[in-house]
């Protein structure tokens, strides 16, 4: 039936059967998270456009197209949060969390806001988990920001998952870079795509992830930042690379790898998955250690990454999932209906998942809708309290006890 009113372009529903398949995502991520100390956090999801524009930078994408923007009634401007990163800082410093011993472990799951064009794995509202170490510019956390994702990936099966990993050195050493890469993109310009060329000044990294022809033909010919780290910038690189070898994570070094987000500084990662096509990155993130400075509070770096959980769904292929049940309590008796439920509601008190008929069916209807909601067992009721146990798979059917219906379906021990 066609409905008169639609879910919003580039959102979706979530429905029964993808749920599960989206609850274990966000269960093992809750569980690698507590497992390393990392301690969940919420922010709300808009804030003041404010936080977003001076925290993410005026000149990448997310700030310039992809905000959701608007006014509130009393003429605030409020942003539906594009990330999480910018949130959790603006919380860490509200809350004095500067006080605390750092780093600052912290990590998210929820829905993100951005207003771009939907196609497959890229939505207007999608759900990100993410992680964030504040306090710390140790390559450890570098490091442990990284094995976490990887983990995380390799935990739920994520296949053909590719790690690339980059630095974009410090803010000093990325200043002169970006004046060479700026002189190079200048002495080419004629060839650039009209957008690069219009961004030269604003953002020229984001020049390594044009898809215009001419603009990767210039790039390939261009100076990498990852070729002119020097000093500390190049000795955190080389500590980051050597405990990811010490843990055994592959990863390919990709000297032009950039981010969307501009607050990034040395260290900055991406999971990509061959098997998505163009929205291929499942999750990435980086340093970030002037953003809290920034964003008013002190010098305090940190490290983080995001994760979409619509593209690991997309990557895994397994959107649909049905939980199954124990039990489906049937009547062959229409006396036995109020004894039915009351029984259902006991069996769940001991931790079964049982159903029971709420459509008056007839027993053969009790018994097809069993097998369609995927019930092991059924609990036949007949009247005088006689108890038949049928076992779905097998069709074998036999008289029970009641008193030992708990039992029998492997409820008391579990
Ligand atoms: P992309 O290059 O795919 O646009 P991004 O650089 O914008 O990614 P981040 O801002 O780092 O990505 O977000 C982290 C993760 O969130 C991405 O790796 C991706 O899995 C997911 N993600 C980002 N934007 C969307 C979107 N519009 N719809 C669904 N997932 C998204
Ligand atoms: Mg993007």
């Amino acid at each position: 039936m066609a409905s008169k009113y639609q879910a919003p372009r580039g959102t979706f529903d979530v429905l029964p059967g993808n749920a599960h398949a989206r609850a274990r995502v966000e269960r093992a991520a809750a569980e690698i998270f507590s497992r390393a100390g990392y301690e969940p956090i919420a922010t709300p999801v808009f804030e003041d456009t404010d936080l977003f524009e001076r925290g993410v930078g005026r000149s990448t994408d997310i700030v310039r197209k992809e905000m959701f923007t608007f006014e509130d009634k009393g003429g605030r401007s409020i942003t539906l949060r594009p990330e999480g990163t910018a949130p959790i800082c603006r919380a860490y410093l509200e809350h004095g969390m500067h006080k605390l011993a750092q780093p600052v472990k912290l990590s998210y799951a929820g829905p993100f806001f951005r207003h771009e064009r939907p196609q497959a794995g890229r939505y207007r509202q999608f759900h990100q988990i993410g992680a964030e170490a504040i306090g710390t510019d140790s390559p450890f956390a570098d490091a442990e920001a990284i094995m976490l994702l990887a983990d995380l990936l390799a935990e739920l099966g994520v296949p053909g998952v590719e790690l690339r990993l980059g630095s974009l050195g410090s803010p000093v050493a990325r200043r002169a870079y970006l004046e060479e890469l700026k002189a190079h993109l200048r002495a080419n310009e004629g060839e650039l795509s009209k957008d690069v060329r219009e961004r030269i000044d604003l953002n020229p990294l984001r020049a390594f992830d044009s898809d215009d022809e001419g603009t990767q033909a210039v790039m390939a010919g261009a100076p990498t930042i990852v070729e002119r780290l020097d000093g500390e910038d190049a000795e955190h690189f080389a500590e980051v690379r050597a405990l990811l070898d010490t843990a055994g994570i592959a990863y390919e070094i990709d000297p032009t790898l950039v981010r969307g987000l501009d607050y990034y500084t040395r260290t900055i990662f991406s999971f990509v998955c061959e098997g998505l096509g163009a929205q291929s990155e499942v999750g990435g993130g980086g340093r970030y250690d002037g953003l809290i400075e920034q964003l008013g509070g002190p010098a305090t770096p940190a490290v983080g990454w995001a994760a979409g959980i619509e593209r690991i769904l997309l990557a895994l292929e397994e959107d649909e999932e049905t939980a199954g049940r124990d039990a489906f309590l049937a009547v062959a008796d229409e006396g036995q209906r109020r004894r039915a439920l009351a029984l259902a509601s006991e069996l769940r008190h001991a931790g079964l998942a049982v159903e029971v008929d709420l459509a008056g069916r007839s027993l053969k209807g009790q018994l097809k809708h069993a097998d369609r909601v995927g019930a092991r067992r059924v609990v036949i009721l007949e009247s005088e309290g006689g108890v038949q146990l049928r076992d779905m798979e097998s069709g074998e059917q036999r008289p029970t006890d009641a008193a030992h219906l708990l039992e029998e379906l492997g409820g008391a021990g579990r």
